[in-house]
């Protein structure tokens, strides 16, 4: 942050807040959970690391808990774990620049890939660092994000690579779901990408190492016991660190997670009561959008120290006093409706939130937000 990092990083670190406690117990136990229930259906997970920025007292817990493979879609995450002593591979998720090819095949054991130039600049680097690198192809299945879409070129993508690319190691196929077009994984879509991984299979004559089935929203299908078989692996961040979306978007409830392993902590700075519905002409808000106000007349609320800056949207934060209601936030302040809570809210309290994925991506990469380690 500016211009003396140091003096800066020392002063957050003992000062600022607002707070991100970060409990380590629960996320091992979380990532434990979900270890076991990917290994009683057949899916030996990779552990994504890049929702929660790589913090290392949390990618601690999640080693810990046994996972062999860390992904992520940056690579300073991955030559971070590459630095550490961690007996695990390192998966990068983002289909490789043409730009970071050296990076890429300097801190990491495996690839997801969609373009064969791509494919073409790996092996030539891996070969000149004369190296093995992994690859997983992705293929579309109509999420519209990354992976070639097309069948055809999908499965002479991977002869090609199997056959022509020498210092590439085709190690699976893959898709992405629930990113950009919001599909869920179902029994019609993941059962392309496993006969296409059979097809692919028999032009090279050997088996695929994985056959990796998607990420967090895949884990329904997974339980439902209705994953095709040949689904091997799932790359997992969000159900570990953040489950709550398990229960409440997939009515997935998964015994054993919790949702406490990251809780925000702010300060009020302002309580009292006012109206509802703004007072004058009304324009755009501060971020350039129209928003409804409902005028429910004189209420109290509480201004807390905490906006958009550090967390995105203001409503990808779950109160954990379930008598308040946040009403909206700007880059700085947020506005909570307290008239309903049974806390008596004054100037200096703390009001504590869990996180959803969007907020834990801000939260953890933003330097203004302290870390806690409260185990
Ligand atoms: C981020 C990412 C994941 C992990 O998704 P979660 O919802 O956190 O489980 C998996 N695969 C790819 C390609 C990703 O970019």
């Amino acid at each position: 942050v500016g211009c003396a990092p140091e003096q800066t990083q020392r002063f957050l670190e003992s000062y600022v807040k607002p707070i991100l406690e970060i409990n380590k117990n629960i996320i091992r136990r979380n990532a434990e959970t979900i270890l076991v229930l990917c290994r009683k259906n057949g899916v030996e997970p990779f552990a994504v690391i890049k929702g929660f920025n790589a913090l290392d007292g949390v990618t601690e817990a999640i080693v810990e808990a046994g996972y062999k493979t860390l992904a992520s879609s940056r690579l300073p995450h991955l030559a971070a774990v590459r630095r550490s002593a961690y007996d695990v591979e390192t998966l990068a998720l983002r289909i490789p620049m043409l730009s970071e090819i050296p990076e890429v095949i300097e801190y990491c054991d495996i690839s997801l890939n969609s373009e064969l130039e791509t494919l073409k600049a790996l092996d030539k680097e891996a070969r000149s660092a004369d190296k093995i690198h992994k690859v997983i192809l992705m293929r579309d299945l109509g999420d519209l994000r990354e992976g070639i879409f097309e069948r055809e070129r999908f499965i002479e993508t991977a002869i090609s690579a199997e056959k022509h690319l020498p210092n590439l190691r085709l190690f699976g196929v893959g898709t992405n779901l629930t990113c950009y077009g919001s599909v869920i994984p179902t029994v019609e879509n993941l059962s392309v990408l496993a006969k296409d991984a059979a097809e692919i299979e028999r032009a090279i004559g050997r088996e695929l190492e994985v056959v990796s089935g998607g990420n967090t929203t895949s884990i329904p299908l997974m339980v439902s016991g209705k994953m095709p078989k040949k689904v091997n692996n799932l790359r997992i961040g969000e159900a570990i660190t953040v489950p709550c979306d398990l229960a409440g978007h997939w009515h997935c409830p998964v015994e054993g997670l919790s949702n406490e392993g990251l809780i925000l902590r702010a300060e009020v700075i302002e309580v009292g009561s006012k109206p509802t519905h703004p007072i004058g002409e009304l324009g755009v808000n501060c971020f350039g959008s129209y928003s409804d106000y409902e005028d429910r007349g004189v209420r109290r609320r509480a201004l807390v120290a905490l906006g958009a800056f550090d967390i995105g949207a203001c409503d990808k934060l779950i109160p954990q006093d379930k008598g308040v209601k946040i009403l909206g936030a700007s880059s700085d302040h947020m506005i909570i409706d307290i008239e309903d809570s049974s806390v008596n809210y004054g100037l200096g309290d703390v009001m504590s939130f869990t996180l959803h994925y969007q907020a834990m991506l801000f939260a953890t990469a933003n330097p203004f937000i302290t870390k806690k380690y409260v185990n």
